[in-house]
C-alpha cells in the first residue's frame, strides 16, 4: 500500500493551491504539457546529471530530503518515502500543509477525480461520510488537473460525495476531459437521483465520448433501498434516474454493495434488474469496504462472504445467464466457491491493496484481489486460508 500523501517542504513563493506535473526525461521529452506546470525531478542521475536542464523554465525542482537546492529554481523537498512521488504522477502543494498530495498516480488502477464532500444521502457502509461544506471550488480544480494527466490513461473515476451536487459543474468537469483526455474512459460514480430531471441527465448526452454511470440499487423494492440509503424516496428517484440516464443516451452500470440486508434478497434484486432495466451494461457485486460509516454499523451489514455465496451464486448465474454482464468486486477468492472465481475482478485500488499473512504461498494470490489496506479481523471471513494447486479449480472448501 503506498499512501497518497507525504512529508514534504518547499518554497515559501508558492502562495495558492497548485498542481504540478512530476517530470523526467520522459515527460521532458514528449512535450505533452508546459514546462510552468511541470516539477523537474532530480532524484535520478539522468536528470540530476543534465544540467543544462536547469536553464529551461520549470515550475520547480523535485530532490530528496537531502538534496540541495538549484540556485534559480523553486524546490520541492520530499521527506517522506521516496516511492509516493513519481515522474509522471500529479501533485498539489497546499498552503499551510506539510504534506505533498498525489492527486494523479500514473500506473494506478483507482485515480479519481474527487468532486465534492457533499451527499443527498446518507448511506449505511459510506466509506466517505458527507460533510455540508462549500467545495464548489472543485470544479475548476478537476478542471486542471484533467489538463495534467497522461494523455494515455485508460481509465478515471469521478467520485465524492454525490457528484452531481456539483450541477452543472459536473457537466463542465466531463466536457474538459472529452477535451483533454478524449481516449480515456470515465466512470462516474453517482447516486443517479438527480437525474429523476430528465432535463439534467440530457445535459451529458455526447458530453464525452466514453462515459458510464455507477449507479447503486440495493433491493427491489423502496423499502430496503431507502434503508440502507437512509434517504426516503431515493430508490424511486433512483430508477427514475436510471431511466432518465438510458433515454438520455448513457451508459450504465449498476453497483451492489453486499451488505446482509441486501444479501438477503440478492437474487430478487437480479430478477428485478434484468425485468425492469435491461439495458444496464453491467452489474458489480461488491463487498463491503470496512471504513467510514461501516465501521459504526457493523452489527448491521456484516456477513461472512462464505455465508453470501449460495445468494451470491444465484444471482451471479441467473444474470450471467441471461446475457447480463456480472462481476465482483472485493471479495477474496477462498471465500467463493469455484464457480465465481471467473466473476471475481481485482477491484481495489492499488495504493489500497493489502494481503494477509495467510496469503503468503497461496495458488491465486496473482489472481485474488485481496483486501482492503485497512481490513481488521472482525472483517475477516472464516474462510481464509491459501489455496494450494490442488484446490484451485476443484476448490475443496465449497
Ligand atoms: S488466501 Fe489466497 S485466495 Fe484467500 S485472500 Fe489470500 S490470496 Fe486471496
Amino acid at each position: 500500500m503506498l499512501p497518497l500523501d507525504a512529508k514534504a517542504r518547499w518554497s515559501p513563493e508558492w502562495q495558492e493551491p497548485t498542481l504540478l506535473k512530476v517530470a523526467g526525461l520522459r515527460e521532458f521529452a514528449a512535450g505533452e504539457f508546459p514546462l510552468k506546470r511541470m516539477l523537474l525531478d532530480l532524484r535520478t542521475p539522468e536528470t540530476a546529471g543534465a544540467a543544462s536542464l536547469l536553464d529551461l523554465p520549470w515550475a520547480g525542482v523535485l530532490v530528496g530530503a537531502d538534496g540541495p537546492p538549484p540556485v534559480g529554481h523553486r524546490e520541492v523537498a520530499l521527506l517522506g518515502d521516496p516511492a509516493t512521488v513519481r515522474p509522471g504522477d500529479v501533485v498539489e502543494l497546499r498552503p499551510g500543509s506539510s504534506k505533498i498530495a498525489v492527486r494523479y498516480r500514473r500506473g494506478d488502477n483507482g485515480n479519481v477525480l474527487f468532486a465534492t464532500e457533499r451527499c443527498n444521502s446518507f448511506c449505511l457502509m459510506c466509506s466517505q461520510p458527507p460533510r455540508e461544506i462549500d467545495d464548489g471550488w472543485r470544479v475548476e480544480q478537476l478542471c486542471d488537473l484533467a489538463g495534467l494527466i497522461d494523455k494515455d490513461e485508460p481509465s478515471i473515476a469521478i467520485s465524492g460525495g454525490e457528484p452531481t451536487l456539483l450541477g452543472a459543474g459536473l457537466e463542465r468537469v466531463i466536457r474538459r476531459c472529452a477535451e483533454m483526455l478524449p481516449d480515456t474512459h470515465i466512470h462516474v460514480l453517482s447516486n443517479g437521483r438527480r437525474f429523476e430531471d430528465q432535463a439534467y441527465a440530457n445535459t451529458f448526452t455526447d458530453a464525452h465520448p466514453s462515459l458510464t454511470w455507477g449507479v447503486p440499487l440495493y433491493g427491489d423494492h423502496h423499502r430496503l433501498h431507502d434503508y440502507i440509503v437512509q434517504s426516503p424516496g431515493a430508490f424511486a428517484q433512483t430508477v427514475r434516474g436510471l431511466y432518465a440516464l438510458h433515454a438520455a443516451g448513457q451508459r450504465v452500470e449498476v453497483r451492489v454493495v453486499l451488505t446482509k440486508p441486501v444479501a438477503e434478497r440478492l437474487p430478487e434484486l437480479a430478477r428485478y434488474l434484468y425485468r425492469n432495466l435491461p439495458f444496464v451494461e453491467h452489474v458489480a457485486l461488491m463487498g463491503t469496504e470496512p471504513i467510514g460509516f461501516a465501521k459504526a454499523h457493523r452489527e448491521a451489514l456484516w456477513i461472512d462472504p462464505v455465508d453470501l455465496a449460495p445468494a451470491l451464486l444465484e444471482a451471479a448465474q441467473f444474470l450471467d445467464r441471461r446475457g447480463m454482464a456480472v462481476s465482483l468486486y472485493n471479495l477474496p477468492l477462498c471465500t467463493l466457491p469455484a464457480d465465481l472465481w471467473p466473476f471475481a475482478r481485482r477491484s481495489i485500488s492499488d495504493w489500497k491493496q493489502h494481503y494477509l499473512p495467510a496469503c503468503e504461498g497461496c495458488a491465486l494470490k496473482d489472481r485474488c484481489g485481496g483486501f482492503f489496506g485497512w481490513i481488521t479481523p472482525e472483517w475477516t471471513s472464516r474462510a481464509i486460508a491459501p489455496v494450494t494447486a490442488k484446490d484451485d479449480f476443484s476448490c475443496a472448501r465449497h
